[in-house]
């Protein structure tokens, strides 16, 4: 399989801060990988570089072209697709326009009516609150519709930037059982998880980050076992 997504050497700095320090990775088409390490890493940094929102140094490729100087769109319709942190909805639209906004360069219709039908059958909340303005959703549900309008953007590549970050135990329950998902579905995906174990049972691959470098890298059921990444990085005793 061809390379979906290669990263050499990336610097990112702020001012006079390097967060991102010569780091390098590939990830190939419909591959499940996860960036983790201690707040500060550098993950969001690397994930910013790659979605166009910090200028780097090195070379980031997507899709075999490099990403610099290419519009948001463009990157959009070769299929990188980013939740940040945060999630980036629009809270003065309703759930239905948020989700049609992930369809907008969709020319097949009759489909996309079909997975929203699927998306407020499976999640009724949302179903329910489709007309109510997206602000008004709980944290949870406003994480479910940002990755729920990021596939229907029908993605090669989704990253996702700590889709748990402060949801309840049940919704990030249901948010990794769509993540999980991918996988079926073929789509790549390079996550961010602070819960670096549930990151690590959904993914193939991961690598670690300290202090912006790239310190361990290898499959992540191989991390999963390895005592020491667990006492470091796991938070095991
Ligand atoms: P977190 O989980 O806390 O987001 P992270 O691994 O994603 O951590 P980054 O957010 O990439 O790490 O931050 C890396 C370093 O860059 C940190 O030292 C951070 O303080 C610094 N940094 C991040 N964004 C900025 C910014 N806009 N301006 C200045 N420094 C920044």
């Amino acid at each position: 399989m061809s390379e979906l997504l290669t990263v050499e050497r990336l610097d990112v700095h702020y001012g006079g801060i390097q967060a991102v320090r010569d780091v390098s990775f590939s990830l190939k088409e419909g591959e499940q990988a996860t960036l983790i390490g201690a707040n500060g890493a550098g993950k969001s940094s690397t994930v910013r570089a790659i979605t166009g929102l910090e200028t780097f140094g090195g070379e980031i490729a997507f899709n075999g072209q490099p990403v610099r100087k290419r519009k948001a769109e463009t990157l959009l319709r070769d299929g990188l697709v980013m939740v940040p942190e945060g999630r980036g909805i629009f809270a003065r639209m309703t759930v239905l326009e948020n989700l049609q906004m992930g369809a907008w360069l969709r020319r097949d219709a009759a489909a996309v009516r079909q997975e929203l039908n699927q998306i407020f059958e499976r999640f009724p909340r949302l179903g329910e609150r489709q007309n109510q303005l997206a602000g008004l959703l709980s944290g949870g549900e406003q994480q479910l519709l940002a990755l729920n309008r990021a596939l229907l953007s029908r993605p090669r590549l989704l990253i996702l930037d700590e889709p748990s970050m402060g949801l309840a135990p049940k919704m990030v329950e249901n948010i990794f059982e769509v993540i999980a998902g991918l996988r079926h579905q073929g789509v790549a995906l390079l996550l961010i998880e602070q819960n670096a174990r549930l990151a690590l049972e959904v993914t193939d691959r991961a690598w670690v980050m300290d202090s912006g470098s790239i310190v361990h890298q290898g499959d992540s059921q191989a991390m999963l076992d390895d005592d020491q990444i667990a006492q470091i990085y796991l938070g095991d005793m």
